[in-house]
């Protein structure tokens, strides 16, 4: 342990070096907030003399490693930037023509750095605290509107992990909606993206659904069924008119779920208006790079009546305490995940950045500029179809929208490997046929090159007679307009749409500004240089599709970043498709439910999950067909193992699985978790440990090693990918060896094994994001990672013991140790004062804060995670807000503020509120709005009052609201 010193603060000397013998900063240094000198100063309030000393007391020594981690040394910024070059300039861009989901498409320069590269947007945590979230939970609901008026459904969520799972959530919910059917069977439509099909499949099988593939352009095949899926266009660019399809299926007592194209959806009728219940679909070609497959923004709209049974968020309309215009995250106790075992779906974090993309490329373009992006590419098409048949290729479909199907006899293979040659790739569907999708960013030279691939000689586009049939039958011609609303209209030149991102991005709290201590989700920092290179086009213009040979330095990232985290978890096999800590738990159980069934034994089918689990545990193992038994905690907080006794005794031959946290969500180090690991063991089960507060063990401790048999990672919390307001993630799965055969493949892979799970849409799930996390690994280095362990668990043992003297700090471990979070309990003041968590949590707000995490995993409290990257000052500034808040509770106690007129109740106060005419409150402005005093610092203003969540659940509203909305 000794060997583990913190980080040094400021340039050291290197007597090795040359020049002078300076060496530059270490990153370590820039990424641990507090200095040598610092941490000395937060062990001595702790009462230790050293962070080593401090975790040896605070871990149970059965689980901690001496070991260093076997990772390369860490590199500096400049030279980790050239290596990711290098690693970017070991992938071939090239013109994508691929389609199957993934388009070429203009990123708008004002939304790619104003955006993707802005830490205002990319930093900020999930909007659960909407006073300081209005800027983007706009943008969510002009999202939202999109999609409505694009699919001609009532409802959209403000996003989906991606189309392939967006299909796999329509699927379990037509399951659940149709009261009249009790087939199990699903039909899928033989043009649907093969992805899109291998996530059904895995999705279906746990849940004894039946998926059954047909041509459904033929009609509907005999027998029962209770939804069906098409594609609309089709895998093959094939446009089908649905409606009699949607009538039919109807009249069998089915659901009709529609796959349908954004761009597309410009020009064609859209499934609201033929009859589709479900819309899905992904949103990438709205201005997100493709980025060898992801993270793009899925989607899900639905007819009325269905609305309360959407996956994932919805943003709606409320009103703030002042009966202003409010947004926040409607029917939010029904986000699905938090219900358990009783939710619907396992999504927690969803796209959100994504999304914020893909509306302001609405925004941006508005609805004519769509309208002129989709002919011009549908123009294209047709341009290309003409040509090809002038050169006497047969064109298979007649209506198609962009993607154009074409017939060349024996000889596919060698018009797609000529197309590369010549720098395009097109899609070899088999050896007969060949797939060209156009897009956005097709040009005429793409056409040209493209015909001389099948031998075509057209010397210019205008030889073409692109005067031929127009290839959309007229039923199929969009008459009904989209995005009428002014937000759409308003932002067109460049000025007006910078000032629109300025602005909403100004009505949010995001890390730039200061520290988010949300327990459990690790909001640390997202440095600069692990950012830039994922918008270089070599990463982000790379179809998830494309040859092998094509992609070697996406390869190599991807085998380094497995072995690296394979090494620091202490597992022996990692998968990083699944793209969300949800989905990379799901991907675990189903392993382990294929290493059961391997061994003859799928009868085991019971997971324990103890009472404190995050929602998404039981959530996910429902969905992996198992059944969920609660074991209790004891008052420490700790698994109560007595339970645990009788649990596994009462489903000896059942036993799957048990989930935990570790450290647990109460933010303790368990001390008895190898014992735990032992008796699930002893009873044929398996150990999955929960590893999204991994922040609290690198280096120190590897779950591979101290008794767990797979866990799931989440990238988007330990290892540095931004939280984006709510998304992306990238949640890996980790297992040991007997474990790995049944981790995740892809159709899409060479020599894939078809009985792997298919989590993702992409082999690779969010690939594009993956080189944020090797940076930060190669930046950080063995000693790097051991050192942020050891000052995160310092900062927050930190806040704990300055706490403690004013509020009670629930739980703690061996030594009155925490792990890396703790939890402030207010129940205690909630009851001498009536003053709530949420009173805190929104008085923090006029303190300058993001408040922690409310009443997770325990009612009534805080639970706070300072990560590592906080220095000291700002872990104080946090610390004295909560101390006057609590000098704030004792007025309200004594009765010289009352109850109902109080700051804390009146929390958080608005410049307007505080700049009116009359203020009628017991209290000064000053003690409203600058409670801390003035201060050099930039004060952080909430646009709007309290919100009235309950209000906007009655009257729920998910579209952007008409400007009247806000005149009163
Ligand atoms: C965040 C979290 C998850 C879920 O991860 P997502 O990426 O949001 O799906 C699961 N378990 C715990 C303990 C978490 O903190």
């Amino acid at each position: 342990m000794t060997d583990r010193a913190p980080a040094q603060r400021g340039p050291e000397i290197d007597e090795t070096a040359g020049l002078g013998g300076v060496a530059a900063v270490p990153f370590a240094a820039r990424h641990i907030g507090p200095g040598a000198a610092e941490q000395q100063r937060m062990l001595a309030e702790v009462g230790y003399s050293s962070v080593a000393e401090l975790l040896a007391a605070a871990m149970p020594e059965t689980i901690l490693t001496r070991q260093a981690l076997r990772l390369p040394p860490a590199a500096g910024e400049a030279e980790v930037t050239g290596e990711l070059r290098r690693l970017a300039d070991a992938n071939r861009t090239m013109v994508q023509m691929i389609g199957l989901g993934y388009y070429g498409t203009h990123t708008p320069a004002v939304i790619l750095r104003n955006v993707l590269e802005d830490p205002a947007w990319y930093t900020a945590y999930t909007p659960y605290q909407p006073e300081i979230s209005q800027g983007r939970l706009e943008a969510l609901l002009n999202f939202q509107t999109v999609i409505e008026d694009l699919t001609g459904l009532a409802v959209a969520g403000a996003s989906l992990l991606d189309e392939g799972t967006a299909a796999a959530e329509a699927m379990t919910l037509a399951r659940r909606a149709n009261k009249k059917s009790t087939s199990p069977v699903f039909l899928v439509d033989s043009d649907v993206f093969p992805q899109t099909l291998a996530v059904l499949r895995t999705r279906a099988l746990p849940l004894g659904i039946e998926v059954r593939v047909a041509d459904l352009a033929a009609g509907l095949p005999d027998g029962e069924f209770f939804g069906l899926l098409t594609q609309y266009p089709g895998a093959s660019g094939r446009v089908v008119d649905h409606e009699a399809l949607c009538a039919a299926a109807h009249e069998r007592g089915a659901l009709v779920t529609v796959a349908a194209d954004l761009l597309g959806l410009c020009l064609l009728r859209p499934p609201g208006e033929v009859g589709a219940d479900v819309v899905v679909g992904s949103a990438q070609r709205f201005g997100v790079p493709m980025g060898f497959g992801g993270p793009h923004a899925g989607f899900m709209s639905v007819r009325k009546g269905l609305e309360r049974m959407l996956p994932g968020r919805l943003v709606g309309v409320s009103k703030d305490a002042d009966g202003q215009v409010a947004y926040r995250l409607a029917l939010q106790t029904r986000e699905q995940h938090i219900r358990r075992e009783k939710a619907t779906s396992n999504i927690c974090t969803a796209q959100v950045l994504l999304a914020v993309m893909a509306s302001m490329y609405a925004v941006y373009h508005g609805p004519d500029g769509l309208r002129r992006i989709a002919a011009r590419t549908h123009r294209l098409a047709t341009i290309l179809a003409a040509g090809l048949r002038t050169g006497g290729v047969e064109v298979v479909h007649e209506a198609f929208f962009d993607t154009v199907s074409a017939r060349v006899p024996g000889g596919a293979a060698q018009v797609v490997a000529a197309a590369r040659d010549a720098g395009i790739n097109l899609r070899l569907v088999d050896a007969d046929t060949v797939g060209i999708a156009c897009d956005e960013t097709t040009g005429d030279g793409d056409l040209l090159a493209v015909w001389r691939a099948f031998g075509i000689a057209v010397p210019s586009i205008s030889e073409v007679d692109a005067r031929c049939a127009e290839p959309l039958p007229a039923a199929l011609v969009r008459s009904a307009g989209y995005l009428a609303h002014p937000v759409f209209a308003a932002h067109r030149s460049e000025t007006a749409m910078l000032r629109y991102l300025r602005d909403l991005a100004d009505k949010d709290y995001a890390l730039d500004r200061g520290m988010i201590p949300l327990g459990s989700c690790t909001m640390k920092l997202n440095a600069t240089t692990e950012m830039e290179p994922i918008t270089w086009p070599e990463f982000a213009s790379i179809h998830p599709f494309a040859p092998a040979d094509q992609t070697e330095g996406y390869r190599e990232l991807i085998d380094d970043l497995c072995r690296w985290l394979a090494e620091v978890t202490g597992y022996d096999a990692v998968s990083l498709q699944p793209n969300a800590g949800s989905q990379g738990e799901l991907a675990g159980l189903l392993a382990i439910h294929g290493y059961h069934q391997a061994r003859g034994e799928s009868q085991r089918d019971v997971c324990l999950i103890p009472s404190s689990a995050h929602g998404t545990n039981a959530a996910s193992a429902v969905m992996a067909g198992m059944r969920v038994v609660v074991v209790a905690c004891d008052d420490d907080g700790n698994v109560d193992l007595a339970d645990l006794d009788a649990k596994i005794a009462a489903h000896a031959d059942s036993l799957a699985a048990i989930m935990v946290t570790y450290p647990s969500t109460h933010g303790v180090y368990e001390q008895q978790i190898a014992q735990l690991c032992g008796k699930v063991h002893d009873a044929g089960g398996q150990v999955y440990v929960d590893g999204a507060n991994l922040n609290a063990l690198l280096g120190f401790a590897k779950p591979g090693r101290f008794g767990a048999d797979v866990s799931h990672l989440n990238l988007h919390k330990t290892f540095c990918i931004p939280h984006g307001g709510g998304g992306p993630g990238v949640g890996p799965v980790a297992a040991r060896a007997h474990l790995a055969p049944y981790l995740p493949g892809h159709p899409m892979l060479d020599g894939n094994d078809p009985q792997r799970p298919t989590v993702s849409a992409a082999p690779y799930g969010s690939a594009g994001i993956l080189p944020i996390s090797w940076a930060y690994l190669r930046l950080m280095g063995p000693d790097g990672l051991t050192a942020a362990t050891g000052a995160a668990v310092l900062a927050a043992n930190y806040l704990a013991a300055r706490l403690r003297p004013h509020f009670p700090v629930l739980y703690a471990g061996a030594n009155g140790l925490v792990a890396h979070e703790c939890i402030v309990d207010l129940r205690p003041v909630t009851k001498s004062s009536g003053i709530s968590v949420d009173d805190v949590a929104k008085r923090l707000i006029d303190y300058g804060f993001h408040a922690p995490t409310m009443s997770f995993p325990v009612a009534g409290t805080l639970m706070v995670e300072p990560t590592e990257s906080e220095d000291l000052a700002e872990l104080d500034r946090f610390v004295e807000a909560m101390i006057a808040i609590r000098r704030e509770i004792t007025k309200v106690e004594s009765g010289e503020w009352s109850a109902e007129d109080n700051p804390l109740v009146n929390a958080p106060h608005t410049a307007r509120m505080l700049t009116a005419d009359d203020w009628s409150h017991k209290y000064s402005r000053q003690e409203a709005g600058y409670p801390n005093g003035d201060g050099a610092r930039q004060k952080y203003w909430s646009p709007v009052r309290r919100i009235d969540g309950a209000f906007g659940d009655r009257n729920l509203v998910c579209s952007c609201p008409p400007p009247e909305a806000f005149t009163q």
